[in-house]
Order: C-alpha cells, then structure tokens, then sequence
C-alpha cells in the first residue's frame, strides 16, 4: 500500500517511510492511496470472530503488500491485551468501551500497534529510534504504556508541570526504563515547540533517528479502525443499521470510522459530537471550514480548535461538502449541557459516563430526536471515567470507583526531570543521553 500526501497527490510513501516521518515534507497528511474492501465471506461471518480476529483480518486486507499475513498476526497479538466490549445503555443505545487497555483511554488502540509495527520496522533494518512526544495529557500514558520496554525504542515525554491530572503524570512518570518524562515549566504550546525545535536542529538530528507518535500518524489511523467494525460483529444479530457518535477533537477517531466504511462495513451514520470547539459541526452546517483558537472545556482532550484531521475526514469524500453532510451529522454541546448528560445517565442507568463519552450520548440522543430512526445507536467511550475523578465526583454528588490499575499507580513515586522551557537545556539533556 502507497501514502499520498493530502496536498500533492504525486508525493507517495511506502508504509515505513509514512509511519516513520509521520508527516509528508510538504506538510499534508498521509492517506491510503486505494482503499481495498474487507472480504464478504468474511463480513458474512464476523459475528463469530474475536477481536485479535478481526484486527488481524482488516490490518492485513490493508497491509498486505507491506507485511506477510504471519507478521501481522504477530503484531496483533503482542498489541492487544484487552478488547472493546460493547454495553447496552437504553433499548436501542450501545456505549463501545474503548477504556480497557494500559492507559484506560481509547488512544492505547493507536499507541500499542504503532509502537509494536515501528518495532517490527526497525528489528528488520537494526536501527534504533527516539521518540519525542509532547502531552496536554492522554497521549503521553498510551504513547508511553505502548512503548514501554519495546525494543529499539527510546521514548521521551515532554509535559506541562500542574497542567495534567495526578493519575495523568503517575502514567508518565513512574514507567522507567526506556521512557523519560521531562516536566516542562511551561504551557503545552512550550513543550510543543521543543519538540518542532528538536526536529529541525541539525545536531540532534544527525545523533539521533528522531520519530514523532503524533495522533496524524497513519500508524495510528489504522487499528483505530479495528474497533469500528468489532462494534458491527457484536451488534449484527440486532439487524438494524448502525449509527456511530463518536466524541471528537482532532478527529482521528472518526477518520478511522471512516476508513472502516470506505472498506465495506455497512454504517448508516456518523455523528461528530463535540464540546464548544465547534469547527466540525459548523462547517457541516455552513460548509466553510473556520478554524478557532481552542477554548477549554470539561472535556478537555476534545479541546482543538483546528482539527488536524478535518482534511482525511473530507478527503473520503473526495473534500465535496455534498457527501460529507450525507454521511456525517453535527452536534455541539456546552459543559452544562454535559454534565446533565452524565447525571442524567447516572440516574437511569447507574452507568457512569467521563465528560467526553457523555457528549457522544448526547448527540446520539439529538440525532435520534431529529430522524426518530429505527436503528441501533452505538457511543464510544474515550475514557473511563475515573481518569476525571474530580470533576466525575463534583458532578454526580458522589464518590466512584478507581479501578485497581489507577490506583496503584497512585502510590508510586514520579520520576521526572524538570527542566525550564529552554530549548538549549532540552537539547543538552537530549545529547548527554539524559
Ligand atoms: C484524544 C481524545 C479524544 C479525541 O479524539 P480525536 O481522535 O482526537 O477526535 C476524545 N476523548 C478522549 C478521552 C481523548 O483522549
């Protein structure tokens, strides 16, 4: 499989080369060149398959001149350890658990096959890579759990010191071995801008095979995917179409639910839900595409005001605003209209949802209102809900649980470097080796 960049379409990539640059030097966005359809044989029968199964079965339909079908099964299994159970909330309404996996976020799908196919890369040709990774938060534990301990790979995190939740920086922070957290004193941007600086200096660049794991990587888009079509397999017996809301911010997740329908799985509807970072929604009423500067939520790892993947979203339709619209529905919410959502699901259900699975409840519920549809509506949960104890808590008027993998955390020790944001002191950390 070849990777056009979204603005040439004549600069083309092989599979390792877009997974190790991340981005195309003209600065567009990786896509599948064409896209193959998963097989109807198997479609017919995927109802009795497992996970790993069909992980195996949509990577390989994808990847087949790149990586033998053996190779494939070996980085499926070494990635997941965990699966994306659908629950039943209401009689037609289905929340897809994505929070089973090491960093209880949905962003260890991506990470853990990321991580396990860099590896698998840099095995065959015996180099060794940096990664260098700026966090607001949940990226840095999935990208950290995903490449702990993976061979070949050192990973240093960069965060802003008291910008990130206490069991946020326990994931970052209490890993060792091949993974560093450097505590930036400074805002997200500044830890950002270290990171481009490193990219573009050409002594680090000549030490170091430096690599990004940032949420555009095309090795991120694929196993997102995966879960997509898992959801289909455990909800086929219902025989009703599928409506997907999923809770968006830099749109990754839904570009790969796209992806999974370009490739055969029959979806009726996506539904973009976001907080007040709106762009989506409003272009898809509007069809201008204004990007804002991000406005801070409840829902925080939804707040962008400039999706990056907005250009892959289109690009499956071929960027005609027409289609889009016909496949994709907009919803936008307030904090108080998520937090009704969370208290009011908690008081039907006892289900507790984290703030960014309630605003995929909510424009599941707005759309339902809208077409009085008979269909089976599927949310997906982003993150369990105690990732965002204080403000789960605050808003339900009591205490939940913690599951034991957070808990523990909590009791380790951090380690961390702190560092000013300097990109002189960076790059003498970066050289003496840390
Ligand atoms: C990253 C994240 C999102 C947003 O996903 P995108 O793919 O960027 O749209 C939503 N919820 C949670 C909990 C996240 O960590």
């Amino acid at each position: 499989m070849l990777f056009y960049s979204t603005k040439t379409k004549g600069l083309k990539a092989s599979l390792e080369e877009a997974v190790f640059r991340s981005l195309p030097p003209d600065n567009g966005l990786y896509m599948p060149e064409h896209i193959p359809q998963i097989s109807s044989d198997f479609l017919n029968t995927i109802e009795s398959r497992s996970f790993k199964d069909i992980a195996i079965e949509v990577a390989y339909t994808l990847l087949a001149e790149d990586i033998s079908r053996k190779d494939i099964e070996k980085i499926i299994e070494s990635s997941y350890d965990f699966e994306a159970p659908v629950v039943q909330i209401t009689p037609d309404d289905y929340v897809l658990e994505l929070f089973h996996g090491p960093s209880m976020a949905f962003k260890d799908f991506g990470a853990r096959f990321m991580a396990a196919l860099m590896s698998y890369f840099l095995v065959r040709s015996q180099r060794e890579i940096q990664i260098l990774v700026a966090t607001s938060g949940d990226t840095g534990g999935a990208v950290a759990q995903g490449f702990y301990k993976v061979p070949g790979i050192s990973v240093t995190i960069l965060y802003p010191s008291g910008k990130v939740s206490d069991i946020q920086e326990k994931q970052l922070t209490t890993l060792g071995h091949n993974v560093t957290a450097i505590e930036v004193d400074g805002t997200f941007d500044d830890c950002q801008k270290l990171v481009k600086e490193a990219f573009l200096d050409n002594e680090l660049t000549s030490k170091f095979n430096l690599a990004s794991a940032n949420s555009i990587n095309i090795a991120r888009l694929i196993p997102q995917s995966f879960y997509f079509f898992s959801a289909y397999a455990q909800l086929k017996k219902l025989n009703k179409p599928l409506v997907f809301s999923v809770p968006s911010g830099n749109f990754g997740n839904l570009s790969a639910g796209l992806l999974a329908y370009r490739m055969g799985l029959p979806v009726q509807q996506f539904l973009a839900s976001t907080n007040l970072n709106n762009s989506v929604p409003r272009y898809l009423d509007k069809g201008v595409f204004e990007p804002l500067p991000s406005i801070e939520t409840i829902s925080n790892a939804m707040d962008v005001g400039n999706p990056s993947n907005f250009i892959r979203m289109t690009r499956f339709f071929n960027d005609d605003w027409n289609l889009v619209r016909e496949k994709i529905s907009g919803y936008y919410f307030d904090d108080e209209q998520t937090q009704k959502t969370m208290r009011e699901v908690f008081g039907n259900t006892n289900y507790v949802l984290c703030p960014h699975t309630a605003i995929a409840f909510k424009g599941l519920q707005e759309y339902r209102l809208e077409t009085c549809g008979n269909f089976v509506g599927i949310f997906l949960s982003t993150a369990h809900p105690a990732k965002f104890i204080d403000l789960v808590e605050e808003t339900l008027g009591k205490s939940i649980d913690i599951p034991e993998r957070l808990k523990s955390l909590l009791s380790i020790e951090k380690v961390s470097i702190k560092m000013k944001p300097s990109f002189n002191d960076f790059k003498m950390l970066l050289m003496n080796d840390l």
